[in-house]
């Protein structure tokens, strides 16, 4: 499927600028990777992935003076900046309904967002089975939708100079493509990660511009409709809650005046710093922190398809952001079915079609739903029909 993909329905018109400065790599179905690639322009591109089909096709966010030598005779020349926002790094409750993680190491097992060490064995190397579902693609969506608000208000970058794309799997990608930026060195661009993603924040509230306006509005926001669960999942006794609910319009009313401290008796500064944290916590984005600040870092090449799914990394207008459906949007064949072996599968949906849950059943689905269940490993071909 990916080599009919490559050969039939792949473009690459105008992707991304300086494909002669950039570096490629590409990972085989046999998980080999090949790097160091250089290309004059997108058609020899294009020519190459015809030829190899990889599972995975890469580009580096940098530019070189010879993209193709080896990492310290490259030469480097500036790099775009990316953004990487991933449902692996984001906590949603359905984490732990569809994704599992393995230790290497000494097998323990677990579900949710996969731990940096193992438990028991303080190992660092897991095995992971994760799914992509509406909520946990929603939430990454809404990162994506606060990450944009921030590079254009605080940074004051432009729309021309952000794209926006769905990564393919489980999140979205932002590049920044401008030449002020280009020059960033890696500890200039931990410290964009770190206003992003509010660390060090003074935690002051405020009405100036930036965060304390940010996470003033997110306060009243979370004021405004909180009800008495809210605030005891927070921790609080049951005696401030009462308190908190019974001044909700006062508390407002000073909020807007930046009194909120003294709003209410019984409820002190120790109760106003959780709410505010709680808040402020809502507000910060979760990118992959690692990704912004490695300037010689290999990203997915647009257009190309997402080993783990079969689905397109696709870009789209930001003004199109609430409305992008990943489901429909990010998938490369519209036509032909094939009949599969489905061992073992939750709902999931393409287009208008909602198929599964399955369980060791041969079913025979459109290419783009069989091609999930096999990029992920829950599926094999029984006979191909197309
Ligand atoms: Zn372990
Ligand atoms: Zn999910």
């Amino acid at each position: 499927m990916f080599r009919k993909y490559y050969k039939e329905g792949f473009s690459l018109n105008a992707v991304f600028p300086k494909v002669d400065r950039r570096e490629f790599g590409f990972v085989s179905f046999e998980g080999q990777m090949v790097r160091h690639k250089g290309f004059q322009n997108l058609e020899e591109v294009r020519v190459f992935m015809q030829s190899f089909v990889p599972r995975d096709a890469y580009y580096s966010c940098a530019y070189y003076e010879n993209p193709m030598a080896e990492m310290e005779r490259k030469c480097w020349l500036g790099a775009d900046l990316v953004f990487d926002i991933d449902a692996d790094h984001i906590p949603t409750p359905c984490n732990k309904v569809h994704d599992e993680w393995i230790c290497y190491n000494c097998g323990f097992a677990g579900r949710g967002i996969t731990p940096k060490n193992c438990p028991v064995c303080n190992g660092e190397k897991f095995e992971t089975s994760t799914w992509l579902c509406q909520d946990c693609l929603d939430a990454a969506k809404n990162e994506a939708i606060k990450l944009l608000d921030i590079l254009r208000s605080d940074f004051g970058f432009s729309d021309k100079d952000i794209h926006v794309y769905f990564s393919g799997h489980r999140g979205y990608h932002v590049h920044i493509e401008n030449e002020l930026i280009q020059g960033l060195d890696s500890i200039s661009r931990k410290e964009i990660v770190d206003y992003i993603c509010g660390i060090g924040f003074d935690g002051k509230i405020g009405n100036s511009t930036g965060w304390h306006a940010r996470i003033r509005k997110g306060l009243y926001r979370f004021l405004s409709k909180a009800d008495k669960e809210d605030f005891i999942r927070m921790g609080l006794k049951r005696n401030i809650v009462k308190a908190l609910l019974n001044n909700r319009e006062k508390i407002l009313m000073n909020l807007e005046h930046g009194e909120i401290w003294r709003s209410v008796k019984g409820v002190g500064l120790k109760t106003w710093g959780k709410i505010f944290d709680r808040c402020a916590q809502e507000e910060f984005v979760k990118i992959d922190t690692v990704v912004t600040a490695d300037i010689h870092r290999l990203v997915r090449m647009p257009h190309t398809l997402h080993g783990k799914t079969g689905f397109k990394k696709v870009e789209f207008q930001i003004s199109r952001m609430s409305d992008f459906d990943p489901f429909k949007e990010a998938i490369a064949f519209k036509k032909g079915t094939v009949k599969i072996l489905a061992y073992n599968s939750p709902q999931f949906r393409i287009g208008e079609e909602t198929f599964g849950p399955y369980k060791n059943v041969r079913v025979e689905l459109p290419i783009a739903a069989a091609l999930l269940l096999i990029c992920k490993g829950k599926a094999e071909v029984y006979q191909e029909n197309v």
